[in-house]
């Protein structure tokens, strides 16, 4: 394992490091500040700085340049990944485009949804949602029964979806739909590229306990879709959706370290602040995540190493996403016995705890989407390890 980066992507490093300087407003690195600003107000201004970014040439920065990506190394994504959050840059609108479809479009899109999808993703011009969860369909996502009917050159698609993450910003949607006659569990489903902006889909926010909508209901009441409009083989949409979800398992791995070492530092302050920090509990609580971090990070060099030797994570995909999303929780669990009885407050001597309160109860989230921690330990135990099912 390799820890250095090259001289080029140095370079690469001071370059983006001043873009981000001269291009994210003071005010917006403020503790707090995003909590402050209505949802679709805070969308709309990150919706745009990301495309300025993107028009600057800071976006797919290991992407092919013939598709509007930088042509990088998997270490210039890194480095890209880790001075965004040193910088304060605000969190991507577009992350089910980013991280799971353009990947999967790339290794097995048709040329020219290569060109369709991939520029405008990274331009934000297209804000993309993902369609898999249903209301009796979400671990067991094979018991999925969206339908879409043949009519002509188009499918006819009717059902509802759950859990739609921007689903109430969202201009397309990747969705699994049973497509064959008849079919059942990982048979005979595709993966369809539905328009949302048409009158047969209708997106309803979902009200969450931190008090946002981050995600929301799709309904599906005979919209339309072009059989071209399919990723991957009609009828063969598992597949795709297996490789679609080893990109959102193991991709995030690499970038998650930094993040979390600062919001870390974050809660050490607040445990100061209330001398907390004199509690041995407290303490060995938080000698532990530190030692549970520096795992993931050396764990994110790896995975970083073995996408430079181009090599598949495969199933291991799972352990890098149950090693991040347990790190995380843990972390924040920390958190809510730091402040104990003073759970409740938003500020502790003048630190705004707002966006630290809404970490906490997001980090509840991290161990469900994406295949709950339950489900990866048994991919782990069966896929990895080889351990009898
Ligand atoms: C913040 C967030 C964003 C999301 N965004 C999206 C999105 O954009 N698009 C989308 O399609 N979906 C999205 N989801 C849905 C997510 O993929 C599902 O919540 C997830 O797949 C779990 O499904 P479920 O909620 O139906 O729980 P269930 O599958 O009903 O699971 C309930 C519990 O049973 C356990 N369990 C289930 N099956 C097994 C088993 N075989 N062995 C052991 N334990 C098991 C689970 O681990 C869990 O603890 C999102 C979810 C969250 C929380």
């Amino acid at each position: 394992m390799d820890l250095s980066f090259t001289p080029a992507e140095e370079e690469f490093r001071r370059e983006l490091r001043a873009w981000l300087g001269a291009h994210i407003p003071q005010e917006w690195t403020r503790p707090g500040f995003w909590e402050s600003v209505p949802d679709d107000e805070g969308f709309a201004m990150r919706r745009e700085w990301e495309r300025e970014k993107a028009l600057a040439g800071f976006a797919g920065i290991q992407w092919p340049t013939e598709y509007g990506g930088r042509g990088g190394t998997p270490g210039m994504k890194a480095i890209y990944d880790e001075e965004m959050v040193l910088a304060h840059a605000p969190r991507t609108v577009n992350p089910l485009g980013l991280t799971f479809l353009a990947p999967t479009v790339m290794a097995i899109g048709t040329e020219s949804q290569k060109k369709e999808i991939i520029g405008p993703l990274l331009r934000n011009e297209v804000i993309w949602c993902q369609g898999f969860s249903e209301p009796g369909a979400g671990s067991d996502l094979a018991a999925l029964s969206t339908r879409g009917v043949r009519d002509g050159d188009d499918f006819v698609v009717n059902g509802q979806k759950v859990w739609t993450t921007y689903a109430v910003h969202g201009d397309k949607i990747f969705t699994l739909v049973r497509t064959q006659p008849g079919s059942e569990r990982h048979r005979g489903i595709s993966m369809l590229l539905i328009d949302m902006h048409q009158p047969g889909v209708d997106a309803r926010p979902l009200k969450q306990m931190s008090g946002a909508s981050e995600f929301g209901e799709v309904f599906f009441t005979d919209a339309r879709v072009p059989a071209s409009d399919c990723l991957g083989p009609i009828d063969d949409g598992w597949r795709t959706a297996m490789r679609l979800l080893s990109f959102e398992r193991g991709a995030s791995g690499t970038s998650q370290y930094t993040e979390f070492r600062r919001q870390y530092d974050e809660i050490v302050e607040v445990a100061r602040t209330l001398g907390r920090d004199r509690d041995p509990v407290v303490r060995d609580r938080l000698a532990r995540v530190l030692t549970e971090l520096e795992c993931l990070r050396y764990h994110a060099m790896h995975v970083l190493t073995q996408t430079e030797q181009g090599r598949d994570l495969g199933f291991e995909a799972s352990m890098t996403k149950l090693q991040w999303s347990e790190t995380f929780q843990d972390l924040w669990e920390v958190f809510d016995e730091v402040l104990g009885d003073d759970a409740t407050l938003e500020t502790i001597d003048g630190i705004d705890l707002r966006a630290l309160h809404g970490q906490a109860m997001w980090s509840r989230s991290v161990t469900i989407w994406g295949g709950s921690s339950q489900v990866q330990r048994t991919i782990t135990a069966e896929r990895v390890l080889g351990l009898p099912r």
